[in-house]
């Protein structure tokens, strides 16, 4: 197969396209039969349009091949087909365009993809187009700002289900172990939202207020998707109630579903028929940050049904403004409507702090960037778009007050849906509703890149004000936030005073809030900012941090603690010492993970060598100890107990609860590998036991952690070389190829993977972006090797997608190698 270059569709080109067409209908009958046992994907693609300038001449997207074409029943001349468009001329006031295409590159995650089940040779097929594959699928006018109604009709092989975004389908036998599949319209939808999947899945369905609910998964799923479907349906109607309510417009469809596929990354907002990476059909009783991370999953894909399906953005430049809303909105309804009430603490300690993280690179940029075509527009998308995003709609709910943003959000969903919108129209309703003027708040946040920094500062009169200092010299934004000012009491620290504040300027008086014991500024996590606590200051949050009487108040310290790890202004073993005492008395069960991922993470990746062990042993005592509590403390517990066991007693407790347990049977073969002490007996016996179909991941991660030149030979090229490690798993064995214990051994491959970058950018976007991020080296590497890493994204061959995350991972090393002394 040859990777074509597509051309980008250019802001211009959209404009002038929707200037002269209206899109009435897609009619998209598709053939899967072809790929049950080949390749091939075909679809005749009927477009219905209207064009306002009769004669005119303008183009339809199609980047597969071209096998008919007719307008208006002529036959288009073969040069009309130019590469990824085909040009209409001599348009009439009525149009109707005939496509027929093929597509056999199905292989490659782009825009239809055949996955086979390696545990029992079925074949699934799914289609995912955000934001504009859906022309190598079939012909369309693939832009957001041309909406127009989909029926799709299917052929598929007699034993496979076929699920698409609009209600039920009727299904007629066809003979030849054919059945055909004829599904009614969907609303008026932009071209990147409507998808059809096929495959022998299984599915799961359920009625819950009126909405009609499925789920569907590989067939070798299916004992763990039966499992978790009582919690996902209850999730799913969860969230339509929340949301119908909040934006004041029920979801108007009955069908509501989720599928989960193979080889696909996160997830997907497709309209009525979600799609999942079936990663997060977890294959072993899943931990409370797991089920939490899986409903604000959900949700995000859910809020986007509202915000982006129903009301579309007309371009893609307010992109960035999809995601960071679904993700605001995820975490509100996460917190608001199901049981996970400490979400907004999970988000601090992990997704917000890789927010500030992306912001403190020298790639950073504005929120809100200008798009002049396609590409330009997703290569932004990263850690500043969803959650520096989301922190900053969340700082803006606080600043314009939850009723008045809820208030101006059902004006903009009444008067914008089944159209399109700008970032200029929600926010004319949100001044509308608040009686706020936001254009100072919107240029602060949205147009200036970097973090401001918020400290405390006593006056000479004995008061208080808080400092507010822009990045770089810009005007510090407009804060609102809330500073909590507590007092020790008999069992740890009691709030005595809540002070509300809101920011303008550099200065701002603290009213008067009398001798505390620990002033914590950004209580509740209201906005975006580096807090600054004075030494004094820093050493009790250090040290009380466990003792503050909140989830989110907690997260906040601890999250104030990792960033001064990565300035400098803490100690990796002050950090852990923190991190550690809030664990000992932690009570939300969601965020006792992300914050045994932070400490290790600080053991492992921030510590020299010499401190490293005994942190990590550090570490896997404060497990041991929360393994005594009950339920699903105890697992996760283990879980960093498999990653931190280093002394003999720990590494045989280890032993012992892993005897049972299938999960961290695999967790802890990971660590003795990483060791030395890999076991090719112990990893068969393991796959035998693993009901899970994709055991051969976790063996490969197994193997991947032994410190020896071959076995890391063999993993990187199942991993780089072949791409062929799932997208959900490669985050969980790169972590096992990169060990900090092997630095001589890993070397190499920190070299190899300067040679890989320019090739890395010619698979699927997504599968480059998460490879050059997953497989950065943090170990055998020093300061020459960041400035090597640096130079090596000269190279023009390098796309600008993986430069973006080499340099944001050139900044972080620097900041390790600082740490790490
Ligand atoms: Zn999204």
């Amino acid at each position: 197969m040859t990777e074509m270059t597509l051309s980008s569709l250019t802001r211009d080109e959209a404009q002038e396209r929707a200037d002269l067409l209206t899109v009435d209908r897609y009619d998209i009958d598709v053939d899967f039969t072809g790929l049950l046992e080949g390749d091939a994907f075909r679809a005749t693609s009927t477009m219905r349009f209207r064009c306002r300038t009769e004669g005119a001449s303008t183009f339809v997207d199609c980047a597969a091949e071209v096998e008919s074409a007719s307008l208006n029943g002529q036959p288009l001349a073969a040069d009309a087909v130019t590469g990824d468009r085909i040009r209409l001329d001599g348009l009439a006031a009525d149009n109707v365009l005939v496509i027929e295409s093929v597509q056999r590159s199905t292989d490659q995650g782009t825009g239809v993809h055949r996955s086979v089940d390696p545990s029992d040779g079925e074949v699934y097929v799914w289609t995912s187009f955000e934001p504009d594959d859906a022309r190598r699928v079939w012909a369309c006018f693939d832009q957001p700002d041309l909406k127009a109604p989909v029926a799709f009709t299917a052929a598929a092989p007699a034993t496979w289900t076929v699920v698409s975004s609009s209600g039920d389908p009727s299904a007629i036998e066809d003979g030849d172990g054919v059945r055909r599949w004829t599904f009614p319209d969907t609303p008026a939808l932009s071209t990147y939202v409507p998808v059809i999947n096929a495959g022998p899945f299984h599915e799961v369905r359920s009625e819950r207020d009126g909405y009609d609910l499925g789920l569907y998964a590989r067939q070798s799923l299916a004992t763990f998707l039966d499992r978790d479907a009582e919690e996902l349906f209850g999730l799913t109607a969860a969230g339509l109630a929340f949301f119908g309510e909040r934006f004041d417009m029920p979801f108007p469809q009955r069908r509501y579903d989720q599928v989960f596929v193979p080889d696909l990354g996160g997830a997907m907002e497709n309209w009525g028929c979600v799609t999942w990476s079936d990663v997060f059909v977890y294959r072993t009783e899943p931990s409370p940050a797991e089920r939490q991370m899986r409903a604000a999953v959900l949700l995000h894909e859910m809020a986007h049904m509202w915000f982006g399906d129903l009301v579309t953005m007309r371009w893609w430049d307010d992109l960035w403004l999809n995601e960071a809303f679904a993700e605001w909105a995820c975490f509100w309804a996460v917190t608001s409507a199901t049981e996970f009430g400490d979400a907004w603490a999970s988000f601090l300690a992990s997704l917000k702090l890789e927010g500030y993280r992306a912001d403190r690179a020298p790639t950073t940029h504005a929120i809100r960037q200008p798009a002049r075509d396609v590409a330009e527009a997703t290569a932004g998308f990263d850690a500043i778009t969803y959650a520096k995003g989301a922190s900053v709609l969340k700082q803006l709910v606080a600043y314009v007050g939850e009723d008045a943003f809820v208030a101006g959000l059902r004006s903009y969903f009444a008067k914008h849906a089944y159209d399109n919108a700008t970032l200029a129209d929600l926010m004319s309703e949100l001044a509308m509703a608040s009686g706020r003027d936001l254009d100072a708040w919107t240029t602060g946040w949205l147009d200036t890149a970097g973090t401001d920094s918020l400290a405390l500062e006593p006056t000479d009169g004995g008061g208080l004000v808080l400092r507010a200092a822009g990045p770089d010299g810009h005007e510090p934004r407009p804060h609102r936030l809330q500073i909590g000012a507590y007092d020790r009491g008999d069992d740890g620290l009691v709030l005595r005073d809540s002070i509300s504040l809101e920011t303008s300027g550099a200065v701002t008086e603290v009213p008067p809030a009398g001798p505390s014991h620990l002033l914590l500024v950004n209580d509740e996590d209201l906005t975006f900012a580096n807090v600054r606590p004075d030494a004094e200051s820093l050493t009790r949050l250090l040290e009380s941090a466990g003792e503050l009487p909140t989830s989110t108040g907690r997260a906040v310290a601890v999250a104030t603690a990792w960033n001064l790890l990565a300035t400098g202004d803490v100690s990796t073993s002050d950090l852990v010492r923190c991190v550690t005492g809030v664990l000992a008395t932690e009570t939300a069960d969601t965020v006792i993970e992300p914050f045994l991922g932070l400490a290790v993470m600080a053991a492992e990746r921030w510590s020299s060598d010499a401190n490293r062990d005994e942190l990590l042993a550090t570490i896997a005592d404060t497990c041991l100890t929360l393994a005594e509590q009950p339920g699903t403390r105890r697992q996760v517990a283990l879980r960093s107990l498999a990653r931190t066991a280093t002394t003999e007693a720990q590494l045989a407790a280890l032993e012992q609860h892993a005897a049972d347990d299938v999960d961290l049977g695999w967790r802890r073969l990971v660590r003795l590998a990483s060791l030395g002490q890999y076991d090719a007996a112990a990893v068969d016996a393991q796959s035998e036991r693993d009901p899970d179909p994709d055991t051969w991941v976790r063996a490969l991660a197994v193997q991947t952690a032994q410190p020896n030149a071959e076995a890391k030979e063999a993993a990187w090229r199942t991993m780089v070389d072949e791409l062929r490690v799932p997208m959900g798993s490669v985050a969980e064995v790169s972590r096992a190829f990169w060990r900090p214990s092997q630095a001589q051994v890993l070397a190499p491959f920190a070299e190899r993977y300067l040679q890989i970058l320019p090739a890395a950018s010619r698979g699927g976007m997504i599968q480059a972006m998460s490879v050059a991020a997953a497989m950065f080296p943090w170990y055998g590497v020093d300061e020459s090797f960041a400035d090597r890493a640096a130079a090596a994204t000269q190279d023009e061959d390098v796309s600008p997608i993986v430069t973006a995350r080499v340099l944001e991972g050139v900044d972080q090393l620097r900041r390790i190698l600082a740490a790490r002394g």
